[in-house]
């Protein structure tokens, strides 16, 4: 949700505006689930986060770090 911040900068001296934006766009709270997975090296959340092995990286920093924890392609 990088898109949340960058509109309320946008809606500044607005309160009306700002207080409708928040009412319907503001990020749930979760205290279980996509919200509990995040990449321990870039922070991002949700989708593509690779827990098995007690791994915690996201895909993308995944595919960097794989060869030097061992990891190797048979095909
Ligand atoms: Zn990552």
């Amino acid at each position: 949700m990088g898109n949340y911040k960058s509109v309320m900068k946008q809606l500044k001296g607005k309160k009306n505006k700002i207080n409708k934006f928040k009412k319907h766009n503001k990020p749930i709270k979760r205290d279980y689930g996509k919200a509990q997975s995040v990449c321990r090296q870039c922070d991002r959340k949700g989708r593509g986060i690779i827990n098995k092995y007690g791994l915690k990286y996201c895909r993308q920093c995944f595919k960097e770090i794989a060869k030097t924890l061992g990891f190797s392609k048979y095909n």
